[in-house]
């Protein structure tokens, strides 16, 4: 499911996606689309059976966790309902909150819980017993079959199904990148390594399991272990949770890392965001920028679990000092003021989850997102990867002949244009992040998806015209990010951090380089050096009159604003 929003915390774009079961029961339920407008007068939830379309009362299950709520939900509807829903966090206007799907998975990012929590809306359950229609079953059925083998003769795959999500033994992401305590640029020392590597969760693993529809991967897991004579179950590890609750902030225990990420999506919390405000105000304290005065009596420490977790459930909740965290880092330390903004690690507003200081693509990627600092459009993971593409399809995909070292910054614009239109695609088509050929050689290719989807749809779709698509979604994300901020190219450099504290002492971004690389992005797009906005005629090579009318109307077309200047 793909679900678009304002993005509360940034003011620009908010998007999210999410696998689970929702999407495919949606489709069944014939429908492609639901547009959710103005507000409940109380809290309601949406329950939709077939073309059946009922808002019912939800004010019994105010302020309940997640897990409570789709069980209350299902006793009264149906256990064969798929439900997204919000916690206390989204009915709290937390601007960390987001939707839960199948009680694990969340549509993480961009605040959107908090949008859906504006709307009182405490939920959408959906059941389908339709069927979905493919212009071309028996083309489709081939090249679904066809794909499956591609991707189960990867390494990816390999590992992906084996292991899920933590496929390497260690969780540093193909690198020595690491968000340690709060960015600080040092990195973990080897007994804390030791305490999360695969092999230490992997005593709490009990078995894979079956989440998104029909995927050969089956990436999610289950933990489950005994404590105090009581079983505790816990499905799915994010490799997120790795770098977000034992780097970030410091738990270095699987158990507790566990726990932590199965409380927020309880909470409704989204932990990307929330660690980066926890982190912040770790590191506040620490440095003496806030006090007990500020934190109301709570004294923060690094990897101090008990105080953690409870500092989770009051900003959820919006208590005491959670309610400043609750505002996500960059407000807070606005708030606050006395040099605690220097610690909030954001992007435009967002806080980051992703380290920057090594991999340009990634950095840049991650930057220039249209939602806010993330990774998941434009972002490269590969770069960092010796021989993860060949040479062969670096120059067919990216116009380069090698993709190049992690550290060098020559034509790393190129990958990142590639990549925002491939992402947007497999946004646009409910396609998996994991599956695509970018990240691992040998995966999912636009070929795959243009075949594929033109055997659904019964209209030939070329790889290069569903990239056209990527860009356009690309550049109406901008322009509504142009039209709805005060953003412009000094937006799209990255956090001091990665510039004035280098990581071991040794990494850092060279601000020069990535002047040029923006520059090349820019020139890539068509889009104005100065501002870092579309221009008319690239919109109109994409066909976007609508959106250049509305960018003229507001004097937001960088032409314009040069002869309104003479
Ligand atoms: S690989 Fe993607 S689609 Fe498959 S189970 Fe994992 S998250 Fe779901």
């Amino acid at each position: 499911v793909s679900i678009d929003t304002k993005n509360v915390l940034t003011g620009g774009i908010g998007s999210s996606n999410i696998g689970g079961t929702f999407g495919p029961e949606m489709k069944l339920a014939g429908i492609s689309n639901i547009v959710i407008t103005g507000k409940a007068e109380n809290l309601v939830y949406i329950s939709i059976d077939d073309d059946k379309i009922d808002i019912r009362d939800a004010t019994h299950i105010k302020k309940k966790k997640i897990s409570e709520t789709e069980t209350i939900i299902k006793k009264e509807i149906g256990n064969d309902f798929q439900m997204m829903s919000i916690g206390p966090a989204g009915e709290n206007l937390v601007r960390s909150a987001c939707i839960i799907i199948n009680n694990a998975r969340a549509a993480a990012r961009c605040g959107i819980g908090a949008v859906m929590g504006s709307k009182n809306l405490k939920a959408v359950a959906v059941r389908g017993r339709g069927n979905i229609e493919i212009a071309n079953p028996k083309r489709f059925e081939k090249i679904v079959r066809e794909c499956n083998e591609k991707l189960e003769n990867t390494d990816a795959f390999k590992l992906l199904r084996k292991y899920g999500i933590y496929f390497n033994e260690k969780p540093w992401i193909e690198g020595p990148q690491t968000p340690y305590r709060n960015f600080s640029g040092d990195i973990p020392t080897d007994e804390e390594e030791e305490k999360i590597t695969r092999e230490e969760f992997f005593k709490y693993r009990v078995g894979r399991k079956k989440c998104c529809n029909a995927c050969p991967i089956e990436c999610w897991s289950t933990y489950s272990w005994k404590e105090n004579g009581k079983m505790v179950t816990i499905d799915q590890l994010q490799y997120n949770s790795i770098h977000n609750f034992g780097y970030k902030l410091g738990i270095f225990d699987p158990k507790l890392i566990l726990k932590a990420h199965a409380l927020l999506n309880d909470l409704g919390l989204d932990e990307d965001n929330i660690c980066g405000s926890v982190g912040w105000a770790l590191e506040c304290y620490e440095k003496k920028l806030l006090t007990q005065e500020d934190t109301e009596g709570i004294t923060l420490e690094w990897g101090d679990s008990k105080t953690l977790f409870e500092l989770f459930r009051k900003i959820a909740y919006r208590e005491g000092f959670g309610d400043l965290l609750a505002e996500g880092c960059k407000r807070a330390s606005e708030k606050v003021g006395r040099g605690t903004e220097e610690c909030c690690i954001h992007v435009k507003g967002q806080e980051l989850f992703e380290t920057l200081w090594l991999s340009p693509a990634w950095s840049l990627g991650t930057v220039i997102s249209p939602r806010g600092g993330t990774h998941t459009r434009g972002a490269i993971m590969v770069e960092a990867v010796k021989g993860s593409v060949s040479k062969k399809q670096s120059e067919k995909l990216f116009g380069i002949p090698d993709i190049g070292e992690m550290t060098a910054y020559k034509d790393k614009e190129k990958l990142v244009f590639f990549m925002e239109k491939f992402e947007s695609v497999l946004d646009c088509l409910g396609v998996c992040f994991f599956v695509h050929g970018i990240h691992r050689k040998g995966m999912l290719i636009p070929k795959d998806l243009s075949n594929l989807l033109s055997a659904a749809t019964g209209s030939d779709i070329s790889p290069s015209n569903l990239l056209r698509i990527g860009e356009r979604t690309t550049n109406l994300e901008k322009s509504f990010n142009v039209l709805h901020t005060n953003w412009n190219r000094k937006d799209d450099y990255p956090p001091k951090r990665f510039v004035d504290h280098p990581l071991s002492g040794e990494f850092r971004i060279d601000l020069n380089k990535w002047s040029s690389m923006l520059d090349n992005y820019y020139d890539l797009h068509g889009w104005d050096k100065k501002t870092g906005w579309p221009k008319r005629e690239n919109l109109e090579k994409l066909d976007l009159k609508e959106v250049i009318d509305k960018l003229e109307k507001y004097r937001k077309l960088p032409r314009e604003k040069e002869k309104i200047k003479k």
